[in-house]
């Protein structure tokens, strides 16, 4: 391997850039016409042009993307993490090229695709999964069956399900019928799949996920626990290793549950399984994730491991030089710094980059994907960087990732930065008394009311739109027939602030 084909952007793009480089390989950059001069494409060896900013004209297209490789003469493809990692189609049409896939074979990305077949196969080696059914549900009625034999409440998930869609909680018998037809189809709109499942609802877990990296000649080890409970809507905002609630004895037990469900799939590369831990300390598999985490940093720096050099040097056929399972060192802490503004529901915000600060010192690590001068759109996630420390305690680890937020500045556009400041001044947060709907249930107190001085600028800005809608509506018409719907259809699927624009049909009001 001598050359490796990225196909992503943002950080995880450099952070992929960054370990070709360490290890002597050629880096090469894909971007579409939004991130032209983004910082993964100034930092890599050569860049390659895909098309226009929407993701489906650029990053999703996989046949751009082998064609690219190939026409550099690149030998490697790897992924990232989101747009075609898990497309088990893409493995495929990457290894039929005669490239290398820097990740599992598509057979075990096919293998842990299906909820249900995950969880059979979990079974199957007597890893515990949350008790419910492994098949697909027929009706109503034979829901209401099961659903009386696990007591409520319970949840309803999509069978080909991710991002948390087509999942549904029933609290009583009544909400059943309404909730499996929503869940279905939604399952069916988001995934072109109706398969519904039910699962119990387990109340107050922690999401607990193991580490593991495999390589082609039969080793598969886990580097120890991730704890991921500060969620909003199903979505990680903060990761911890290791977790509070996992001593020596649990991390044993569930790094053993992992390298089976692991080897059970043929799995080969950097992957991660995914559990609830319940208060009483059982734990469950939820899924396995086969790709990189946004959150593998706080694994590296506990174990002193770096998963992303191990992703290439798997991928071109070396050993694992690891005999046993791995101890964390210390604790590390990540948020995840996005262009939301969390005082305003996370609205998402867009514009330019015009100052940027980064935080340094001791155990102070930034994976960022932006520059001063960065546009920041609305065509792409909103996670702009990671920052991440490491120390020797939790407290201390707290105390340091109060620190680099304070030094952290970015200009130009609203950040999750003082939600994360506010998290880690958290009572609760501080006594690592969290579970996945513990943020939920806190943020009121978390976010707050906006200061007077950001209620200030809400009305500068307020006024300055009024005032350039006045001057459109003098100007002369110049926007092309259509071209309000042609913006609509480019708007990201999921954004609450998406739909909303686009029920107003765009109107520009
Ligand atoms: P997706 O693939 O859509 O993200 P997951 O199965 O990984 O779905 O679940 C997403 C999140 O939903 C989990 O991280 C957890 O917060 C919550 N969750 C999933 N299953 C259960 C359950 N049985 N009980 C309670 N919460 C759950």
């Amino acid at each position: 391997m001598k050359k490796v084909l990225i196909a992503n952007r943002g950080e995880i793009a450099l952070r992929i850039v960054r370990a070709c480089r360490e290890l002597g390989l050629q880096s090469v950059a894909v971007y579409s016409d939004a991130d032209a001069r983004a910082p993964h494409v100034r930092e890599a060896d050569e860049a390659v042009r895909l098309g226009p900013p929407p993701s489906a004209e650029s990053y999703l297209r996989g046949d751009l993307i082998i064609e690219a490789a190939q026409r550099v003469g690149a030998d490697a493809i790897h992924p990232g993490y989101g747009f075609l990692s898990e497309r088990e189609w893409f493995a495929r049409a990457v290894r039929d090229a005669g490239l290398i896939w820097v990740g599992p074979p598509a057979e075990a990305i096919a293998a842990m695709g299906s909820k249900t077949a995950a969880r059979t196969l979990a079974l199957a080696h007597e890893v515990p999964v949350v008790p419910g059914t492994t098949d697909a549900l027929r009706d109503a009625a034979e829901a209401a069956e099961i659903a009386a034999r696990f007591g409520y409440p319970v949840l309803l998930k999509a069978a080909a399900g991710g991002g948390g869609k087509g999942m549904r909680v029933v609290r009583e018998a009544s909400a059943l019928a309404s909730s499996l037809e929503a869940a279905r189809r939604e399952a069916q709109n988001a995934f072109g799949d109706d398969a519904v499942y039910v699962e119990k609802y387990i109340d107050g877990p922690r999401h607990v996920e193991i580490q593991v990296l495999a390589d082609a000649h039969g080793r598969c080890i886990s580097l120890g626990e991730r704890e991921c409970s500060v969620q909003r809507r199903h979505q990680k905002m903060i990761e911890e290793a290791p977790s509070v609630a996992v001593n020596a004895e649990l991390r044993k037990a569930m790094g053993a549950a992992a390298v089976r469900v692991a080897k059970a799939a043929g799995y080969v590369n950097a992957g991660t399984c995914e559990f609830l831990l319940a208060p009483d300390g059982q734990f469950y598999f939820l899924e396995m994730n086969t790709r990189i985490q946004v959150e593998h940093p706080v694994t590296e720096l506990v174990t002193g491991i770096d998963l992303v050099q191990w992703q290439l040097r798997i991928a071109a056929g070396e050993r694992l030089p690891f005999t046993s399972n791995i101890e964390p060192r210390g604790w590390a802490m990540e948020c995840r710094i996005t262009s939301e503004d969390a005082a305003n529901h996370f609205l998402p915000s867009a514009g330019r980059v015009s100052y940027l600060r980064l935080p340094g010192g001791p155990g102070v690590r930034w994976d960022g994907g932006i520059g001063v001068g960065s546009e920041v759109s609305l065509f792409y996630d909103a996670m702009l960087a990671k920052l991440i420390v490491w120390a020797p305690t939790r407290a201390e680890a707290i105390a340091r990732m109060q620190r680099a937020l304070d030094e952290l500045t970015i200009d130009g556009l609203e950040t999750s930065r003082e939600f994360h400041l506010r998290v880690m001044e958290d009572d609760e947060f501080r006594r690592g008394a969290i579970d996945i709907q513990w943020l939920e249930r806190r943020l009121d107190s978390l976010v707050g009311a906006p200061a007077p001085r950001e209620l200030m600028e809400a009305a500068a800005i307020a006024a300055a739109l009024l005032a350039e809608r006045d001057r459109a509506r003098r100007a002369p018409r110049t926007a092309r027939p259509g071209a309000a719907e042609a913006a609509r259809d480019t708007l990201p699927e999921h954004q609450p602030w998406a739909r909303l624009a686009r029920q107003q049909g765009l109107r520009g009001e």
